[in-house]
């Protein structure tokens, strides 16, 4: 991530912007243009929610997980890592996060139920800082009731830092949604640094090993012990795990060898816009 670093220029006495050098300064106006047209994206359709398949082992389908994706009129493709933070920057993810959610979950209900199974379930990424949101769980009940779509079948996940970072409300809040019958998902699990604690109190269904310790899972012994790891912490504490991020049968085979049965990757299928998506589940059926 850039140091957007700017300082005040003491000697002209103005509150005149300054750059450290000509590089900081194209990537100050990149961001802030990027951050601008972020505003009108949405209505001008510019977003895009893409699914990709989670599947069990036995190559049946588990669910999907909901991707977002912007095509920018000029700049191309700018991937969520980059516009999600901008977003949640500008103070314009709770909007962004709230179509999302609610994109993701009426193409559940009204595209994709009709070919899957009633245990179908969507993962939908929220951002710690919707959940920091007082109307968050109103905001959530409401999207699910306007919608239609079943609570059991929508899972989101979280990442480490909206449980390490937040305030203490968050367990009353995610079991308010739990009482809907609604899942918890922890995303890129072994990156952060939530304590096991966290994991004891919090109403988590599941934990999801990040693609960073499945890349390497064959290549370094340090990856596997930690994939391994989270395997067994899950099924101590009784919570499904998922492996996200494989490529390859034979990254599969190992996980799948240590105990995990749920799997999403490009070895199954890239993220997919929802035609395309529908296309894949009415063959597999
Ligand atoms: P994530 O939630 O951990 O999503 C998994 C990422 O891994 C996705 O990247 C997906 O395209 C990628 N991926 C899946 N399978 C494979 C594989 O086999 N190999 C490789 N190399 N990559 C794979 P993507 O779509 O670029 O999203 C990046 C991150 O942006 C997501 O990571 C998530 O943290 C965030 N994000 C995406 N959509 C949303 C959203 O709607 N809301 C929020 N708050 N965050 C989102
Ligand atoms: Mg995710
Ligand atoms: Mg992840
Ligand atoms: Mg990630």
């Amino acid at each position: 991530e850039a140091d957007f670093a700017m300082y005040k220029a003491k000697e002209s006495g103005r509150n005149q912007i300054h750059f450290y050098n000509p590089d900081m300064q194209r990537l100050f106006l990149e961001r802030v243009q990027i951050e601008n047209d972020l505003l009108t994206a949405i209505n001008a359709g510019q977003i895009e929610v893409h699914y990709q398949l989670q599947v069990h082992e036995d190559g049946t389908i588990r669910g999907a997980e909901a991707l977002a994706r912007w095509r920018h009129p000029t700049k191309g493709f700018i991937s969520p890592d980059q516009f999600i933070g901008i977003a949640e920057d500008s103070g314009q993810i709770q909007e962004l996060g709230s179509w999302i959610f609610i994109k993701a979950c009426s193409d559940l209900k009204d595209q994709i139920q009709p070919y899957v199974d009633p245990e179908f379930v969507m993962a939908i990424n929220v951002s710690s800082l919707q959940i920091f949101e007082k109307e968050f769980t109103d905001t959530i009940q409401q999207q699910i009731e306007t919608t239609g779509v079943n609570p059991s079948q929508v899972k989101i996940e979280i990442t480490e830092s909206a449980i390490i970072d937040g305030p203490e409300d968050i367990h009353e809040k995610m079991l308010t949604l739990k009482a809907l019958g609604v899942r918890f998902s922890l995303d890129d699990f072994g990156t952060g640094y939530s304590s096991l604690t966290s994991l004891k109190n919090l109403p988590i269904d599941e934990l999801k090993i990040d693609r960073s310790f499945v890349h390497d899972v064959l290549l370094d012994r340090n990856s596997s012990a930690i994939a391994k790891s989270v395997i067994v912490l899950a099924q101590s504490l009784g919570l499904e795990v998922v492996a996200e991020g494989i490529e390859t049968n034979s990254q599969m085979t190992a996980l799948k060898d240590m105990g995990c049965h749920a799997f999403q990757g490009y070895l199954f299928s890239k993220p997919l816009p929802l035609d395309d998506f529908l296309s894949i589940i009415k063959n597999t059926r």
